[in-house]
């Protein structure tokens, strides 16, 4: 959709620190992190959120989400992790493309901490983009099962 900037991303028109992408969905960090390691799992197509999203999208956006929350528990030893979709303004989506966020918890606080953020440095980026590197197929492997 015009002016939507994850389409933009998805399509490689505007610039985003990528984990993982194939023809339905991206994975990429989030410009405002909670905490180290905010990922979004975004689709490919533009859909609102996901009241309008078709259900195979869903499923494999959050299959993407639950490889990631088993990479940042089993395999980083992340304490906690939390999996999320805001779907619509009163649930505070700001960014009106469907998109689950995957959000590691090393330092606790759960959803009272969620507002607190940091932008983004680009060495923040490498580190998380390599931090999840050695567990792309785990991704693979969720995406691909029954
Ligand atoms: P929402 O509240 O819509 O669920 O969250 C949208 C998220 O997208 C926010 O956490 C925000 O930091 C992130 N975000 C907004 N614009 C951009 C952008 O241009 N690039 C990236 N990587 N993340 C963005
Ligand atoms: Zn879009």
């Amino acid at each position: 959709m015009a002016g939507c900037i994850f389409c933009k991303i998805a399509k490689s028109e505007a610039p985003a620190h990528f984990v993982y992408q194939d023809s339905d969905i991206s994975i990429i960090l989030d410009i405002y992190p909670v905490e180290k390691g905010h990922l979004l799992v975004i689709s490919n197509e533009h859909y609102e959120s996901i009241h309008d999203t078709p259900s195979r999208i869903i499923s494999k956006v959050f299959r993407a989400a639950a490889a990631l929350a088993r990479i940042y528990r089993v395999y980083l030893g992340a304490p906690g992790v939390n999996v999320v979709t805001n779907s619509g303004r009163a649930a505070g989506q700001e960014v009106f493309h469907f998109h689950v966020h995957v959000l590691p918890r090393w330092r606790g606080g759960g959803w009272r901490t969620l507002t607190m953020r940091h932008r983004l440095t680009s060495e923040e980026a490498e580190e998380v983009v390599n931090m999840i590197k050695p567990y792309i197929h785990i991704i693979e492997e969720y995406l691909a099962g029954e």
